[in-house]
């Protein structure tokens, strides 16, 4: 425990103690040791490059993503008392920021990555007494991440530059893949990395299909009558929403990148000091916002990713109390989220659609959302949360046990290789050049699933998926998981939510 620290976390932020991994964070960081923080929304991160900030010779170079999230951070860090300035286009005492930093008068100096690139930015920070740099939003780095940004790209070459000057990473959402990365960009050696728990054991997290959207929320907002943030996909919607909301009587805003920047702050404000009022917005709205009490998260469509998902409905009860998450999703987003997949880069293909299976295996889970979300990162979470939609009412499901082995048997008998299309077509006997060149009809699966069951292929691979009993190789075919034995000796079940509706729908054609 960093007890030579506690007086100054007294004194500055008023805080008695450290908060989970804070403390570990801090060893390190105070040790000028490389560390990747990886701790989730609320969990306390600015404090583990403040704390040092204030407490160290020189100051702490703090790498942030967007203006107005390095302004929040400017104000709260002033407000207790830290000298701190930030660099950014929109800042008109630039000159004087120059001054102070190379007088060594400020304890934390923020900038944006591209800055990292510019020739008189290293010069600057040359003439600078450096203690840390602090990258914020580090997942911004990878290219696995869901909020891939080049510019972060810039930055290995600055911090190689400054050898000597430790550096802490900070990201709130991180899978396995995007964490390696974040270590291998940025420098940082494997045992630099601290993962807080995941867990948010106060939101219960609820997810279903959209059946009339306006009225879900309506029942959603007339039950809970603490403010919530309700995700909607387009600018459009989110005003139509806001508007119909605030027609109830209760007070809603709308926020999206199209609003002129006075309006979207004082929104933002307002709802920062409101206790009732709804903002619905789109994704642009969230990073920075110091709500703790937040009573739910609703997203009117489907989030990018599980990662998102998290981050997004992690703004809810932060101050521990109880509060909720709602998904409400229909045919129509992953019907959408497959079409941008086909205009996406090469490179990226096969992670977006690893990603766009997950969230499909989350939202027809039938059980628990919780310990899907923390499998996802890497944790061991028990089988039930009791804090879940699936936990507290276990929905109507279906036993497809018979059709998970088969579907195993056909990844086994096909080298495990394929992808879910081709097994698909060899289960159900199409006969087809790419099946017959590869003797594929000559197998003992070929032909063995019913045009009945065939609409349960797909959702059955992708709970297979998600337990663990099959995954995707690096090329997008499946192999087995460690799961998959069980399975196909018959020791353990596979259940699915009934029959998804959008299954049918997309047969038709489409529902969009
Ligand atoms: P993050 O950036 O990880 O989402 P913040 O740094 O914004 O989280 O901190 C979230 C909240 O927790 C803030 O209100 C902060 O003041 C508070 N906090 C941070 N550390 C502590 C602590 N050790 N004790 C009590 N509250 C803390
Ligand atoms: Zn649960």
């Amino acid at each position: 425990m960093h007890t030579a620290l506690l007086p100054l976390l007294k004194s500055t932020f008023g805080f008695s103690d450290f908060r989970g991994v804070q403390d570990q964070v801090l060893d390190r960081v105070m040790g000028k040791q490389n560390t990747l923080a990886v701790m989730p929304t609320g969990a306390g991160k600015s404090l583990c490059y403040q704390l040092p900030a204030i407490a160290n010779e020189g100051t702490v170079v703090v790498i942030s993503p967007l203006i107005a999230l390095m302004h929040d951070q400017l104000r709260s860090a002033e407000a207790v008392g830290i000298r701190a300035a930030t660099l950014t286009s929109a800042d008109d005492n630039r000159a004087e920021t120059i001054a102070r930093l190379k007088a060594g008068e400020l304890d934390l100096f923020y900038a944006a990555p591209e800055r990292a690139s510019q020739s008189h930015f290293r010069e600057l920070l040359e003439q600078t007494n450096i203690s840390m740099f602090a990258i914020d939003e580090a997942h911004c780095v990878s290219e696995w991440g869901h909020d891939f940004r080049p510019d972060y790209r810039l930055l290995r070459p600055l911090l190689d530059h400054f050898a000597d000057v430790p550096r802490l990473a900070l990201t709130a959402t991180a899978d396995h893949h995007t964490r390696e990365d974040i270590l291998v960009q940025l420098g940082i050696e494997h045992n630099g990395l601290i993962i807080a728990g995941f867990d948010r054991p106060n939101i219960r997290y609820n997810i279903s299909p959209r059946k009339g959207l306006t009225g879900q929320i309506k029942d959603l907002i007339d039950r809970i009558p603490g403010s919530g943030i309700i995700y909607a996909p387009t600018r459009n919607a989110t005003e139509k929403l806001a508007d119909q909301i605030a027609k109830t009587g209760r007070s809603a805003r709308a926020y999206h990148a199209g609003l002129h920047s006075e309006i979207r702050q004082k929104n933002q404000a307002d709802f920062v000091a409101s206790e009732d009022m709804v903002m619905v917005a789109t994704i642009a709205f969230g990073m920075g916002i110091d709500k703790p009490d937040v009573r739910f998260v609703a997203h009117a469509g489907l989030p990018k990713s599980i990662e998102a998902y998290y981050q997004e409905t992690g703004r809810a009860g932060r101050d521990g109390d109880p509060a909720e998450a709602h998904l409400f999703w229909g045919a129509e987003d992953f019907a959408r989220a497959r079409q941008r997949l086909s205009e996406v880069d090469e490179k990226r293909m096969d992670s977006e659609r690893t990603r766009l299976a997950a969230m499909g295996g989350l939202v027809e889970a039938a059980g628990c959302r919780r310990a899907i979300l923390l499998r996802h990162f890497g944790e061991e979470p028990p089988k039930q949360c009791g804090n879940c939609d699936n936990c507290l009412h276990a929905p109507a499901t279906r036993n497809v046990t018979e059709l998970a082995r088969k579907f195993l048997s056909a990844v086994y008998r096909t080298g495990q290789s394929f992808g879910v299309t081709h097994l698909e077509a060899v289960l159900t006997g199409r006969q087809d050049e790419k099946i017959r060149a590869r003797g594929h009809d000559k197998l003992s699966v070929f032909d063995i699933v019913s045009d009945e069951d065939a609409a349960l292929i797909k959702p059955v691979s992708r709970s297979l998926l998600l337990r663990d009993a099959l995954r995707n190789n690096e090329y997008g075919g499946l192999m087995f998981g460690p799961e998959a034995r069980a399975i196909l000796k018959g020791d353990e079940e596979v259940a699915i939510v009934e029959p998804p509706k959008r299954e049918r729908r997309s047969r038709r054609g489409g529902g969009a």
